[in-house]
């Protein structure tokens, strides 16, 4: 198993993101040239960029900035802090973010940023320098009607927050629509921190009922990644009534048959180092590779990418997959575990939640009008629940599996979408 996870890293993001795209637009009556211009990202910023350390040191960071594409509209997508961030990844990130928000029917286009860097050994007055100069260093890419970042992996509301200081010092007034997944302080929006992991929960849930499955304690589910899609994904199933087996971040996974008390795990990682799951008691632990090869009925992946490839697809006992995390899944894993009838909700579909309250969020700051929580969480489920429909109406069309129904269905939005706005000049 340790070598699989090795030969995991190995694997490239962006080629898997360019084999579904493939795979996809086979299915598409597009122009080859149209087919062309949406394979490949729009602009790429790459910036290094020096720290003050708190021991007086100054030590260089490596930073990224992709627009994918912007057919639609502004660009959007998250900014990742991890030592494993490449200009690879970022464009995988990028282009997954252009189907992501045409699936759902945002008028978005895709981006994503990074930073080469490990967030848990740096600290927050570090972070905060490292973040105020790479907002810095991006904001030739960035503003609230062009690219509009938001958290991901190693990043967080405190990192936004910083950013649209910076920004906004830099223009000369506040401007709160520049960054989403911000604190509500600052004009966050309600619902916004638990939205990915609350999508992933409407998608899991739906997927289920329309199998048959209507009572949640008969359902076991194993959550990878207990950050901030995978804990709320497991407190939410949790207050559901789904019986969550299994958990695991980058220390290890936790395991009980009878299911886990989330309540106490959460009071757990909410004061241990970096909130982090070492050490939980009332558990068994297991590695992340047993997690995913554990006896449940749902698997959620929701850490990173290449988690499920050839080498432990088969492995599998799940019978739903839904990918909180984005590229989870390789194009050969997709083959092997739909051929052993496994359901995927890929990621595109099943981490939108993210996004979606990342949207309501810019227009309320633009608007200055603020939702409460229950108009977002209504919002949210409609949103999701119309692009699942599609989604499943496109896979009886067509008769593919979930993930290319997704991505015919985003890759037409965007394509008809180019079409009619014409080539310029
Ligand atoms: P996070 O940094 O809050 O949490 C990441 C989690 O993954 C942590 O628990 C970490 O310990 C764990 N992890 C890291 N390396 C691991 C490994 N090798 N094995 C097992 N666990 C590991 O990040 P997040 O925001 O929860 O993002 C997780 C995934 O969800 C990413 O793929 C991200 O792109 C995707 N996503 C996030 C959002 C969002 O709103 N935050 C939206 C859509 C998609």
């Amino acid at each position: 198993m340790a070598l699989q996870a090795q030969a995991a890293e190995h694997i490239n993001p962006y080629h898997v993101a360019l084999a579904q795209y493939d795979r996809a637009v086979n299915y598409l009556d597009l122009p080859q040239g149209i087919k062309d211009f949406l394979r490949l990202p729009k602009r790429e910023l790459h910036v290094t960029f020096p720290v003050r350390m708190d021991n007086g040191d100054i030590t260089m960071y490596t930073g990224y900035r992709v627009h994918h594409n912007t057919v639609l509209g502004p660009s959007k997508g998250g900014i990742r802090y991890a030592t494993r961030v490449d200009i690879d990844e970022v464009r995988a990130l990028a282009m997954w973010m252009t189907w992501k928000c045409a699936l759902v029917n945002l008028p978005y286009g895709g981006a994503k940023g990074g930073v080469v860097c490990d967030p848990y050994t740096l600290s927050q007055a570090e972070l905060e320098r490292l973040t105020r100069r790479y907002a810095s260093e991006i904001s030739l890419f960035i503003s609230p009607h062009g690219d509009i970042p938001a958290p991901d992996m190693g990043t967080n509301a405190q990192t936004m927050a910083w950013i649209m200081d910076t920004y906004s010092m830099t223009v000369g007034y506040s401007t709160p629509a520049i960054v989403t997944g911000k604190p509500i302080n600052i004009g966050g929006s309600e619902g916004r921190t638990e939205a990915t992991g609350r999508g992933v929960v409407i998608c899991m849930d739906e997927a289920l009922r329309r199998a048959g499955h209507n009572d949640p304690s008969q359902v076991r589910v194993a959550i990878q990644g207990f950050g901030n899609v995978g804990s709320y994904a497991a407190k939410i199933a949790h207050e559901l009534g789904y019986t969550v087996i299994a958990i695991s971040d980058v220390t290890g996974g936790y395991h009980n048959d009878k299911g886990l008390d989330i309540n106490d795990v959460l009071a757990y990682t909410a004061t241990s180092p970096h909130n982090q799951l070492q050490g939980y008691p009332r558990a068994d632990t297991i590695t992340n590779a047993e997690l995913l090869a554990l006896d449940c009925d749902v698997l959620a992946p929701c850490a990173l990418e290449n988690q499920i490839t050839e080498d432990n697809a088969a492995d599998v006992k799940a019978f739903l997959i839904v990918e909180g995390a984005n590229g989870p899944t390789t194009p050969e894993a997709d083959d092997i575990l739909f051929g052993n009838g496994v359901e995927i909700i890929p990621d595109i579909l099943a981490n939108a939640g993210g996004v979606t309250v990342s949207y309501f969020e810019w227009v309320q700051g633009l608007q200055s009008f603020f939702w409460d929580v229950e108009e977002v969480n209504r919002q949210l489920r409609r949103v999701l629940i119309k692009a699942y429909d599609e989604v499943v109406r496109t896979q009886q069309q067509i008769n593919v599996d979930m993930r290319t129904a997704a991505q015919i269905t985003a890759i037409r939005r965007v394509g008809e979408a180019a079409h009619t706005r014409g080539i310029y000049p």
